[in-house]
């Protein structure tokens, strides 16, 4: 089966296409840049060897689908002769809110409750509804089904998932934790349960740590407690996001804003009032607002070497502050499932940077921990055992990968009798 995978961002469209039959090989996979923008907008699209990029102007999602079946089944560089080829098609879906706890076939009912959830994630939804649109347009009859993100976390108990708000307040605005990144921690921990032999019994904390990150405590394969909760927002630091904090300095920064000094207040964030500290709290914060450099962590780590803007106090605060964070959650998630077996490392930071998951494992002799630091220093983007043999707790490195994922679901969905 030929699976196309979608990621509809609200001015982005990322794609892979995999042929389930080779082992889900992927064939080609790209990015349509800059959707609804005058400027830069572009495809980039890479089969094996091949590369290809080119500059267009992309009014919309239908469109850049347009685009996308091109450059696949384009004579000097597609991998399938014609579109009909393209048997089913997966969306990654970030919010599926009250409405989704599973991977489901797109109809008409689950269009009417996809976009019952633009109120939690409003452009991603609303950029989601716009990708399978596209694919509509242009695919007509071929199979689509929605990967849920929000779903693997579904399973989390009642008293992980609830807020302290009123019963009524909670309920009638549907206010919990819902989590993220849901299909890497499904993906990562299935591989996790893979390794150890058994998915029954074990205790395994996920660190997904990119721009956006999150922890997930998982047990007997299920998720159980996340570090995300009603949005984004909460959690760890990141890079531009806060993470957890007491929510009574919302208000207090937005009644106290007009005492910073206007050179002091952040770029595009001049003025701060209900309608913005959102965006506040999501785009000027995190790793960008205590270091003062940037929200990509290799900039931080950059800072910290050479102090090029004079800032490298706060960048190494900025650091500390994201290994504290994830120490943290990992002691918390293993007293909640009464120890912890394995922790895995994964995305951006994860995969790459060995001198974080040595700081985060380094005086965790109370849980068992050892990290083979020899092994760790080059361990990078491929499956690594990095525990000592004499760890207690597995620490791993396991690249993510959604969009494996995504295909997986979409074939077994569509492969299910009646799809
Ligand atoms: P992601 O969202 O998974 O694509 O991850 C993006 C984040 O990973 C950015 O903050 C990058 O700076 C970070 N990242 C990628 N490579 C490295 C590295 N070698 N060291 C530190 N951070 C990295």
């Amino acid at each position: 089966m030929i699976v196309l995978v979608v990621n509809a961002g609200s001015s982005s469209l990322k794609y892979q296409l995999f042929d389930t039959e080779k082992n889900y090989e992927m064939l080609a996979k790209g990015l349509c840049d800059c959707i609804g923008l005058k400027e830069g907008g572009r495809i980039k699209h890479e089969a094996g060897q091949t590369k290809y990029e080119t500059e267009v102007f992309i009014p919309d999602h239908a469109f850049a689908v347009e685009l996308v079946v091109k450059a696949l089944t384009d004579p000097a560089h597609g991998v399938i002769k014609d579109m009909s080829e393209i048997d089913a098609v997966g969306h990654r879906i970030v919010q599926g809110g009250p409405y989704f706890s599973d991977s489901v076939l797109v109809t008409d009912a689950v269009m009417e409750d996809l976009s019952k959830c633009v109120p939690f994630a409003p452009l991603h939804t609303n950029a989601h509804i716009q990708g399978i649109k596209g694919i509509t347009a242009v695919l007509k009859n071929v199979p689509q089904v929605l990967v849920i993100d929000t779903g693997f976390h579904c399973s989390m108990p009642e008293v992980a998932k609830t807020y302290a708000l009123p019963r009524k307040v909670a309920k009638t605005l549907a206010v919990r934790r819902y989590g993220a990144h849901g299909t890497s921690h499904r993906y990562v921990s299935g591989e996790m349960c893979r390794i150890l032999g058994r998915v029954e019994g074990t205790k395994i904390v996920t660190c997904h740590l990119g721009n956006g990150s999150s922890i997930s405590a998982v047990k007997d394969g299920k998720c159980f407690d996340t570090s995300m909760g009603l949005t984004p927002l909460a959690g760890i630091i990141m890079g531009s996001r806060t993470g957890d904090m007491d929510p009574a300095i919302v208000p207090f920064i937005i009644q106290n804003y007009e005492k910073i000094p206007y050179e002091d207040r952040p770029e595009k964030f001049k003025t701060l009032s209900v309608d913005n500290v959102n965006d506040f709290m999501n785009k000027a914060c995190g790793l960008l607002g205590v270091s003062g450099v940037s929200s990509d962590m290799r900039a931080v780590i950059a800072e910290i070497e050479t102090n090029a803007h004079g800032c490298a106090d706060d960048a190494k605060l900025a650091y500390d502050i994201l290994v504290y964070g994830i120490k943290k959650y990992i002691g918390a998630y293993a007293a909640a499932m009464n120890g912890c077996d394995a922790i895995v490392f994964t995305a951006g930071i994860g995969e790459n940077n060995a001198a974080i998951r040595r700081d985060v494992c380094r005086d965790m002799d109370y849980l068992g921990v050892k990290l083979d630091e020899k092994v760790n220093a080059t361990a990078r983007g491929k499956v690594t055992k990095l525990s000592a043999p004499d760890s207690k707790v597995e620490v791993y490195l396991i690249p993510t990968n959604e969009e494996l994922m995504i295909a997986k679901d979409t074939e077994e969905i569509v492969r299910k009798p009646g799809a």
